[in-house]
This record gives structure tokens, sequence and C-alpha cells, in this order.
């Protein structure tokens, strides 16, 4: 089954403990339907300026991602820049330029209403709430949000989560959405504002799923030289929805399995700058990971 994502598409600017990139392509779109393409077909939907070139539209193509919901305007293609501490989970946003985005009203074609799976991708909850609204009864709507719209667009953030399944963010920004200190507090108070489920994502601690009857977590894959964490929460959010996309089955085992996967696709998103990993990512290396992550994650009952 198909996924429709809409979301960022992005020149980055992006400072690390490893190095720097200028103006490389990223988004959250695109880290999300590069990843979640290893498992199903997706279908994007974001805009771009004029500045976007067929070398940029080339690496999605490869991917066999379908680009006709991407909207070309006349103006520059959204900017972001950001700089990481030594301690690689600390980030700080140095520039937002919406730019084409300031005017972009996404309009789906006919064909995309109908898919099943639904990734709102973190950009304006304006928009993310008005292509929910154009949608057909998706069977799984997910998404995820950042600090900048929780801050700067609380109440559309809030409207937005009530048409949404599966939220998945981070913790300081679990903590700032429920306005409260404490994680596993916030978790509750986010599960009464719409979404059955709440992944929370840790960066390199891993990731915990919250829902009205369960609690599971994962690690994250233990890598000696990350490069850039850009896009790690867009590329788990890829492999997750990818995952469920490709089983078409929603149970409370397919979903636990849609977070290992996750984590994996995070831990190759981080192994370089940009989307380059995936570039030259390979299905058998995946799978070789995901088995290595069970080998990880499995202990014998010690009671
Ligand atoms: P992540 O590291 O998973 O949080 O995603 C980083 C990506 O999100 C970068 O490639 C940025 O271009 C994109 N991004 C950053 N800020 C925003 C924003 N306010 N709206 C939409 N996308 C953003």
């Amino acid at each position: 089954m198909s996924i429709l994502v809409v979301g960022s598409v992005a020149f980055d600017t992006v400072q690390t403990p490893a190095g720097r990139a200028d103006g490389v392509l990223g988004g959250s779109a695109s880290y999300f339907s590069v990843a979640a393409s290893f498992f199903a077909p997706v279908h994007l939907v974001a805009v771009v300026g004029k500045d976007f070139g067929e070398e940029n539209a080339r690496i999605f193509r490869d991917r066999d991602i379908d680009l006709g919901g991407l909207a070309h305007l006349p103006g520059k293609t959204f900017h972001w820049s950001g700089v990481y501490g030594d301690d690689i989970n600390q980030r700080t946003t140095l520039a937002t330029e919406l730019n084409v985005f300031e005017e972009f009203e996404p309009v789906l074609p006919e064909r995309l209403r109908k898919a099943e799976y639904l990734f709102l991708a973190n950009i304006d909850p304006d928009l993310q709430r008005s292509v929910l609204k154009q949608m057909k009864r998706p069977k799984l709507v997910a998404c995820d949000t950042m600090n900048f719209w929780i801050e700067g667009k609380r109440e559309s953030v809030l409207e937005m989560l009530k048409g949404v399944d599966v939220l998945l963010i981070n913790d300081q920004e679990a903590r700032q959405l429920a306005l409260d200190a404490n994680t596993v507090r916030a978790a509750k108070k986010i599960l009464g504002f719409g979404p059955t489920s709440l992944i929370i994502k840790r960066g390199e601690y891993g990731a915990a799923l919250y829902s009205g009857h369960s609690h599971f977590a994962v690690p994250a894959y233990p890598l000696l030289d990350p490069v850039d964490p850009t896009g790690a929460g867009d590329s788990f959010a890829g492999g997750f929805m990818g995952h469920l996309a490709r089983r078409g089955t929603l149970d409370e085992a397919t979903i636990r399995q849609a977070l290992v996967v996750g984590s994996v696709m995070a831990s190759f998103c981080v192994e370089d700058f940009s989307l380059r990993r995936f570039q030259s990512l390979r299905p058998e290396q995946i799978r070789t990971r995901l088995k290595e992550f069970g080998r990880m994650t499995q202990y014998a009952d010690p009671t």
C-alpha cells in the first residue's frame, strides 16, 4: 500500500562536530520519503522554488518517489540552518526561511486523496490541516511537528492533532506540547489531545511508544561516528510508516516491529550529511542491521 507525505523539501546548511554542509538537500518530507521508499511506494506533496534543479529531483526519482504533487513556485526553496554541539543531541536552529512555503496552498490531485497511509511531516500545522481535510478516510494518519510550530501556532497544532492517529515527536517537544516537565505525564496528556499512539523520539537514546493500553521502547542503534543527525526523526518516521504500509496491518506486534525499522533507518541517516547515506544504501544492508538489532535487544527471561 502506498504512502502520501506532505512536508518540507529544503536546502539545509548544517554544522556538526564532524564537519559542515552548505545548501544541501534536506527537509522533513525529503528524509521521510527517501527512507519510506525502501519499503512502500511514496507520493510526495511539497513545494520548491526556482533553485531546485533536476539534480535534486533525481535523488527522489532514483528511489521511484512520485513527484506529481511537488509544486514549483517562483522564489527560493525553504532554507533551514542549524548547528550541533559536541553533544550531538543538542541542536540550535540558526535560521528558518520559509520562502516559497509562505504562499503554498497544497491542493491534492484526486488520485492522491485516496491514499491509505498519510504522513504529515513537519510543516506549518495550517497546511497539515488543509491536507487532512482533503483526504478520503485514510487507514492511518501519522504526523510530526516541532518547537517552532508548538510555540508559534499552538492552537493550530492542537486542532490538527484531533485528526491524527500517531504523533511522533521528541521528548522536549512532548513536554512543551503538554506543558508538563514529566515525560510520562506529558505522554498521557497528549494521548488526550487526539492521537491513539504517541512515539517519543530520544535521539541516540532510542524511541518509546505510548498508547492507551501499552508501552514499548527501542534503543537507538549504537554508532561510533555519527556525522549529522539532521533528518533522523523523519527517517525514523519513514521506516516506521514504510513497514506498516508494506505489511498492511496495524496490530501491536507490527507496530512494535515498525519502531525497530524506524530506529534502523534513522541510524543510516546519521551516517552522512543530507540524504547521502540513503543514496548508496542497499536493502540487504537494512536486513543485516535489522537482524543485528534483534540480537542486540534480545534477552532471556530473568525471572
Ligand atoms: P529532523 O532532524 O528530523 O528534526 O528534521 C530536520 C529537517 O527538517 C531539516 O532537513 C529541515 O530542513 C527541516 N525543518 C527544520 N525546521 C523546519 C520547519 N519549521 N518546518 C518544516 N521543516 C523544517
